[in-house]
């Protein structure tokens, strides 16, 4: 027996998406609709009803853990994500390359999404040394990257220096506990956030772009600070092999912390223009290779949803679709169990995630089927799976006769 979990970011919408339908009712999914008709339809709560997710602890609910007990922050899973070894102790962050005038204003959160002498600007911040703290920062695409304080006596309670806006001065950071840990990162960040203007002011790269009237890289915002989770491994719990194909940073770095293997495919970008056939394919390439497992991650609609962009998501659907249409052509339902979800809504008026559940289908050979003959948010509250929170992996791979008894 293998299981497939699909994760589309974002799917779920809103009857004000587009002309009284959700975007996922306004597309054409004929795979989907196959799927549906074949599974068992319900409606999930990411999380739990009435908590709006990140898409960091969905994923986290999803794949059976309680975010409320394990989540640390996002920098952790970026650091991973982006290949960096995290070890227990290290406190990592998201770091974001931006512009600042020289009284430390923000005016540009992105250097103007600088995509050049990233080599030389990851050097510079690597030789800023503080106290007895080793600094570890990795550029991954354009402006993002991550960072890791790696020392004795670190906390990561303590607050962004990234502002979140243009036109506001780089943040103070300040410890959220009241004990020497916290009070000694604030004051290294702060040092660092200092430090790394200093030297990425003066270097060739942004020398140049102040030259060309193009933003230089000037200083490196932090935030999401977070230390490692004590998560247990999917093969410690269920004792399975897996695989997760991903093109986002965070998504890769959430199926590491979890034990997956992780493979980002040639073309998977985590943006809309992402091949997701490609993806397709390396996932059925490592069931062939043994894997019992794999998780495949979709992140475009979500990132249409955000730019409010009813069109684009209802395009990415269908995109969607035919990869799922590719999918179901080459694996055999006997062997295998398929669920198919989102991991929050993100309508197209709100422009953000939402508490609103999100449709799922599960389907394969030990699933008995229900009526429901499409798949969309309206459709999958006649299903059979009623309306669950979260545990979609346990839920999956009990199918899949891989699951602990509890009692006797
Ligand atoms: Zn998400
Ligand atoms: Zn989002």
């Amino acid at each position: 027996m293998k299981a497939i979990l699909i994760i589309a970011d974002g799917l779920g919408g809103r009857p004000t998406d587009y002309n009284g339908k959700t975007c996922l009712e306004a597309a054409n999914t004929p795979n989907l609709d196959r799927l549906a008709a074949i599974g068992i339809n319900g409606l999930l709560d990411p999380i739990k009803p009435g908590v709006r997710p990140g898409s960091d602890t969905a994923h986290l609910s999803i794949f059976g853990y309680d975010p409320e007990k394990v989540y640390t922050g996002r920098g952790v899973f970026e650091a991973l994500g982006i290949g960096m070894e995290v070890k227990d102790g290290d406190i990592c962050f998201r770091a974001n390359l931006a512009t600042v005038d020289n009284n430390l204003k923000v005016i540009d959160r992105r250097a103007g999404r600088i995509n050049e002498g990233l080599k030389e600007i990851e050097e510079a911040i690597n030789s800023i040394e503080i106290k007895d703290v080793k600094i570890i920062y990795r550029s991954s695409v354009e402006h993002r990257g991550a960072l890791i304080l790696r020392g004795e006596n670190l906390s990561h309670n303590i607050t962004d220096a990234d502002p979140h806006k243009v036109g506001l001065k780089v943040e103070k950071v300040k410890a959220l506990t009241d004990d020497e840990s916290a009070r000694r990162t604030a004051e290294i960040v702060n040092e660092f956030i200092q430090r790394s203007h200093q030297i990425l002011k003066n270097l060739p790269v942004n020398k140049r772009r102040e030259r060309e009237r193009k933003p230089p890289a000037n200083i490196v915002l932090l935030r999401g600070g977070s230390i490692k989770p004590k998560i247990k491994s999917l093969r410690e719990i269920y004792g399975i092999e897996g695989s997760a194909i991903a093109g986002g940073a965070l998504y890769l770095g959430i199926a590491k912390a979890i034990g997956l293997k992780t493979i980002k495919p040639e073309g998977a970008t985590g943006r809309k223009d992402s091949d997701l056939i490609s993806k397709v394919k390396a996932a059925l390439e490592e069931l062939d290779k043994g894997k019992d497992f794999v998780f495949i991650h979709f992140k475009g609609a979500d990132s249409c949803a955000h730019d409010h962009d009813a069109k684009s998501k209802i395009e990415f659907i269908e995109k969607i679709d035919q990869a799922l249409g590719y999918l179901l052509e080459n694996v055999d339902l006997d062997d295998v169990h398929i669920a198919f979800t989102g991991d929050h809504s993100t309508p197209i008026e709100f422009g953000d995630h939402t508490a609103d559940p999100v449709p799922i289908i599960i389907a394969g050979r030990n699933v008995t089927p229900d009526d429901v003959k499409r798949f969309s948010e309206r459709s999958a509250m006649k299903g059979g799976l009623g309306r669950i929170s979260g545990r979609v992996i346990p839920i999956l791979f009990g199918y899949c006769d891989w699951l602990e008894k509890f009692g006797a």
